[in-house]
């Protein structure tokens, strides 16, 4: 019976660990992404404006911040 209780406090303990150190890891990845996504900028081939390359759109290797523009 004591072994049980035992096994049951070593394994709450486990699983608290587990979770702290997974927290922690993805606390630590979560501000490098930002950065990368910061970093990875290009500028409107049109008006120079420099917006996320995710939001950008790409035509024939270059960037443009509207459709408006990569139709010009
Ligand atoms: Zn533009």
């Amino acid at each position: 019976m004591i072994f049980r209780l035992l096994l049951a406090i070593f394994f709450v303990g486990l699983v608290v660990y587990l979770f702290r150190r997974l927290v922690k890891s993805f606390n630590k990845s979560e501000p490098q992404k930002k950065i990368d996504q910061f970093d990875d900028t290009v500028s409107c081939e049109i008006c120079g404006l420099r917006l996320p390359k995710q939001d950008a759109i790409e035509k024939d290797g270059q960037h443009y911040c509207s459709k408006e523009h990569a139709e010009q």
